[in-house]
């Protein structure tokens, strides 16, 4: 079984693609499995473009028990990262069984092949979803979940049990959930970056798309929250900084360092920015002016959150390095990339 070789489940995504340039710079090799159903190929050119290496990939879906058979009988890999899942919190609503059917199914079958080809570990992205609203500001580790508010968010809590029982139930396996809290930007290259479908769920993709003139006007949900601008505050992590939090994490367990066989940390900045702060932010960062108003409250927002980081400072050695106007210069780099527009 070789410690330097990683299977990146869901690596022709957002994460998974930064994900897999960085455990190729720290001398991994990287196997990727997407079924393509929220990425496409451009992301594997980005990453052979970047790091001069292009991964194995291999299109199949997580839950085909065959083909995740296959995977695991031809490569030999000791980790796992499992980012391969569906993301959108109100189409979870509307279609519940398709996010437990593929954020569940998947996870179990790659735990259930992990335990009879004996992988050792595991690293899981789940979200600071888990929070929910909480009482006490920042969040630890240690800060009770609350129930979640969609089956999307559910799917996160029920990952993070599933993950936790499977590896007190199987000797040889070991394994890290990562709760991200808002990933942001793009690779300083600008050759891979998010590539959301249809209209943006997040605010950083409308940001950029609205200066780029896709979308014609910013809606800012609230400017009533009770906080110092009224507008919502949140930890906003560069995606390169999360990206190398999971190599650490592969690292951690390759070398026997984990001082559980589960371990949860949370991967944010410990900074709460508000949305005003982010738009006002971007327009310096970039030298423009973004058409924005201020709209109502967006149903199911959490007035704040924010990262306690002190676990995975001082356990994983990481912090988040990046300053917010690089990361916020880097997601218009990458829009402009994309759009064909001259910066
Ligand atoms: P993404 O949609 O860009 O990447 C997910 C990738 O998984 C896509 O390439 C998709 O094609 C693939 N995929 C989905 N289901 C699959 C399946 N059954 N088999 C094979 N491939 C499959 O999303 P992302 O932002 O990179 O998120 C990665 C992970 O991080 C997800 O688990 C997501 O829930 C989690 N997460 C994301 C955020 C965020 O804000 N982006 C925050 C917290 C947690
Ligand atoms: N937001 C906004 N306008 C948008 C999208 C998001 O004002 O078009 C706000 C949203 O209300 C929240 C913050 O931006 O306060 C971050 O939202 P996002 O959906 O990016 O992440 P979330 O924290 O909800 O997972």
């Amino acid at each position: 079984m070789s410690n330097r070789k990683v299977l990146v489940t869901g690596g022709a995504g957002y994460i998974g693609s930064h994900t897999a340039v960085e455990l190729i710079n720290a001398g991994y090799e990287v196997i990727i499995v997407d079924n393509l159903s929220n990425s496409d190929r451009s992301s594997l050119a980005g990453i052979a473009a970047i790091t001069g290496v292009t991964p194995t990939f291999v299109e199949a879906d997580c839950c085909d028990r065959e083909a995740m058979e296959r995977l695991f009988a031809e490569h030999d890999f000791q980790s796992v990262i499992h980012f391969a899942a569906f993301k959108a919190v109100g189409e979870s609503v509307a279609e519940p069984l398709k996010y437990y059917q593929n954020n569940i199914g998947s996870l179990v079958n790659i735990l259930d092949l992990m335990r009879r080809y004996e992988r050792r570990n595991i690293v899981f992205s789940s979200s600071a979803t888990v929070y929910g609203d909480a009482d006490v500001l920042p969040v630890t580790e240690r800060t009770p979940r609350k129930p979640a508010t969609s089956p999307y968010g559910n799917t996160k809590q029920m990952a993070e049990d599933i993950l936790r029982d499977s590896v007190a139930a199987v000797e040889h396996l070991n394994g890290i959930a990562l709760r991200y809290f808002n990933p942001i930007g793009a690779h300083p290259s600008a050759l891979i970056g998010e590539l959301p479908r249809g209209v943006p769920n997040n605010l950083v993709p409308y940001i950029t798309q609205t200066a780029a003139g896709v979308r014609e006007c910013l809606s800012i949900f609230g400017d009533d929250y009770p906080t110092p601008d009224g507008s919502c505050l949140r930890d906003y992590i560069d995606i390169v900084d999360l990206a190398r939090a999971h190599v650490v994490a592969i690292d951690r367990m390759v070398e026997g360092r984990n001082k559980e066989a589960f371990e949860i940390f949370n991967v944010g900045t410990g900074r709460p920015v508000s949305v005003f702060e982010l738009v006002h932010g971007f327009e310096e960062a970039n030298n423009l002016k973004l058409n924005y108003k201020v709209a109502p409250r967006r149903a199911g927002d959490v007035t704040a959150v924010w990262a306690d980081t002190t676990l995975a400072n001082e356990e994983l050695g990481w912090r988040a390095e990046r300053e917010l106007t690089d990361t916020l210069r880097s997601a218009w780099a990458w829009e402009c990339h994309v759009r064909n527009i001259k910066q």
